[in-house]
């Protein structure tokens, strides 16, 4: 499929312009990226109010925002965020990967949290114009890329306990380098058992704040036990296996007909990764078997130990796919794939990747090449 390059100018953005980064401070700075402590000249900001509805959309420099103390959104958790990124192609053009089904999830999040959806072209188009802004950041090297940010707060300034009527939708952006290695290394997992992130019916499947915020001790104890992330079990038995901190977990089985890629299915208590689905489509287009399914923590432990399991993986927008080479809780611990990278995790990389980076054919239709100020470099 062709990819589909966007109008030059969203009309319906005002600008104001930022006093650009030097290029040779925007070189350093590209050079050492690290994640989200970087951010480029601009951001696009949207309001909503009940009365008119989305208006006042912008471009303009990247600043403070100036909130009243009683803001809802301070007091009553009213916030909803994206994470999704911009990859630079062959010949200098960047691209966005996924964006129509970023916002479409941004906007089942914001419907959850009873906020106001902002139409899929809208913000579409506020990612067309950042990129447009801001298109010199996106890193050139493979592996890394530009990260974009939406997300919408409530921003009236009450304290009565009900959805706001005013929101505030805005946008930022900056160059990421891979979470992981180029080479990832293999996860440590902590199964959480003192704390779970979601149950079916609440807002485990959507990205809201709190369910960050409320992740974090258990994430705590992780690191604590020498891990790199939690792996959450299901609110009401924890034996069910629902996804790793910020990422969706795989297995691979060996199967009579060649590996077999099992997932955990949307229960509703877990948030269908954009990569998660690429990688279902993928895998599929690869000729692997695919298959979402409950999976429990005991059904992983045998799997690995009587060697089914060959391979587990994790995927999420920050990381592209991570291996998990171990599983500990406070009772066991056990090894997956000889806790090494295996064969069917770095051939789905690679064709993810080649994907992004524009090395292979955009054959399901999942980049959107952006026009940047910067022009073709
Ligand atoms: N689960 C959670 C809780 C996440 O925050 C993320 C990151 N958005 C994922 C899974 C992976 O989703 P995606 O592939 O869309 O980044």
């Amino acid at each position: 499929m062709t990819p589909t390059t966007t109008p030059t100018t969203p009309p319906e953005f005002a600008w104001d312009r930022a006093e650009p980064t030097s290029p040779e401070r925007r070189a350093e700075l590209l050079g050492t990226p690290g994640f989200g402590a970087i951010y480029s000249d601009h951001m696009v900001t949207i309001r909503w109010q009940a009365e008119r509805g989305w208006h006042d959309a912008r471009v303009q420099p990247l600043a403070a925002l100036s909130l009243h103390p009683a803001t809802m959104a301070f007091h009553y958790g009213q916030t909803v965020f994206e994470g999704m990124k911009a990859f630079w192609r062959p010949g200098g053009r960047r691209a966005l990967f996924r964006a129509a089904d970023h916002a479409r999830r941004f906007n089942r999040s914001a419907r959850r949290m009873a906020m106001p959806p902002l139409p899929e072209e809208d913000f579409v188009a506020a990612l067309d114009a950042l990129l447009l802004a801001d298109g010199a950041w996106v890193p050139p090297a493979r592996g890394h890329s530009f990260y974009l940010r939406p997300f919408m707060i409530a921003s009236e300034t009450h304290l009565s306990n009900r959805p706001a009527e005013e929101y505030l939708f805005a946008l930022i952006g900056g160059p990421v380098r891979p979470a992981f290695a180029a080479e990832p290394k293999p996860v440590r997992l902590w199964a959480a058992t003192d704390y779970i992130r979601a149950a079916a019916g609440g807002t485990g499947e959507i990205k809201c704040g709190g369910n960050y915020g409320g992740a974090y001790l258990a994430q705590r104890q992780a690191t604590a036990n020498g891990c790199d992330q939690v792996v959450w079990l299901d609110a009401r038995e924890r034996r069910y296996v629902e996804e790793a901190g910020g990422m969706n977990l795989f297995f691979v089985e060996a199967a009579p007909g060649g590996p077999r890629l099992v997932t955990p299915a949307l229960s509703g208590a877990l948030l269908a990764g954009i990569t998660r689905d690429s990688i279902l489509r993928l895998a599929g287009r690869l000729g692997y078997q695919v298959t979402e399914q409950p999976v429990t923590l005991d059904e992983w432990e045998a799997g690995c130990r009587e060697g089914r399991i060959t391979e587990a993986f994790a995927t999420g927008t920050a990381v592209a796919i991570v291996p998990v080479g171990h599983v500990v809780s406070t009772e066991r611990e056990w090894t997956v794939g000889g806790g090494k990278a295996g064969p069917v995790m770095s051939r789905l990389r690679e064709a993810l990747l080649d994907i992004q980076y524009g090395a292979a054919p955009d054959e399901f239709g999942w980049m959107r090449v952006v026009a940047t100020e910067a022009g073709d470099r």
